[in-house]
């Protein structure tokens, strides 16, 4: 009797365990499944990612994301945008809050711990701007400045490693580091030469250093996954992107160098 209890508690603890276990489906056939991919991005990083007078998300980055969701689900218009700031984004990641991160995002070692990179599609390089008629013209000109730097930006992370005695003012997004910065709270702001370029564009009072302190390879950014099938598609995308002209053509489209 005591055995016959004791093979059906067994029993009962495998099925229950069986049943309990969820099939994880991976990321690419989510996507497939819900035939809307999300993605985070930028809403206040002119030309890349941003909202436009009539209140769309536009940008070099959200027109990478309309050909990735052509491209996987057949139809640009199958994709929501989510904002997200580099405060934000590799949680939004990792959360799963969005399926993918299409926003000046630098593949970096350290970002490759938790994160996936597909492989970059610009590479863009970081510089300051200041006013025109400041004494500064290189990054040695900065010891001892305040800089405004956006946090969990790689721009923070270089100036604090190659500037230490310079102050940094840290700001969560975009918008309120330039704002900061026109209300002269900061004697420079540092960050990619192309957001940069998009604040020049609105803003002729202020210069760009000529000197590039760093190479920012943008890429696609995913959840870590055993399974890498999403990563493999997002490769061969970029990758036709680059040969098919249609990273030239939104280069001449939004006015982007390089
Ligand atoms: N590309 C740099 C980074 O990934 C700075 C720009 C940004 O964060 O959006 O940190």
């Amino acid at each position: 009797m005591k055995k016959i209890f004791l093979l059906s508690l067994i029993f009962s603890i495998i099925f229950l365990t069986g049943c309990g276990k969820k099939i994880e489906q991976n990321s690419l056939d989510k996507i497939i499944e819900r035939d809307t991919l999300i993605v985070g991005v930028k809403t206040d990083s002119k030309p890349f990612g941003f909202i436009s007078k009539t209140g769309h998300n536009e940008g070099f980055d959200i027109d990478v994301a309309r050909y990735v969701a052509k491209d996987l689900l057949g139809s640009e218009r199958k994709v929501q945008f989510i904002p997200v700031t580099p405060n934000n984004r590799m949680e939004a990641i990792t959360s799963g809050d969005v399926d993918m991160v299409i926003a000046t995002m630098s593949i970096t070692p350290q970002r490759q711990y938790f994160i996936d990179f597909s492989i970059p599609y610009y590479i863009a390089g970081q510089t300051a701007i200041v006013k025109k008629k400041s004494e500064i013209y290189n990054f040695s000109d900065l010891k001892h400045k305040k800089i405004i730097v956006v946090l969990g930006t790689t721009a923070e992370k270089n100036i604090r490693r190659i500037i230490p005695n310079a102050t940094i003012i840290g700001f969560k997004n975009y918008s309120d580091a330039f704002n900061a910065f026109k209300q002269n709270q900061g004697e420079a702001i540092s960050s990619d030469n192309t957001i940069l370029s998009g604040f020049l564009q609105d803003n002729k009072d202020y210069r760009m250093l000529k000197n590039k302190i760093s190479q920012e390879p943008y890429a696609i950014a995913i959840k870590k996954e055993d399974n890498q099938k999403l990563k493999k598609n997002l490769d061969i995308i970029v990758n036709r992107m680059i040969n098919d002209g249609t990273i030239k053509n939104l280069k001449q489209k939004w006015h982007i160098a390089g």
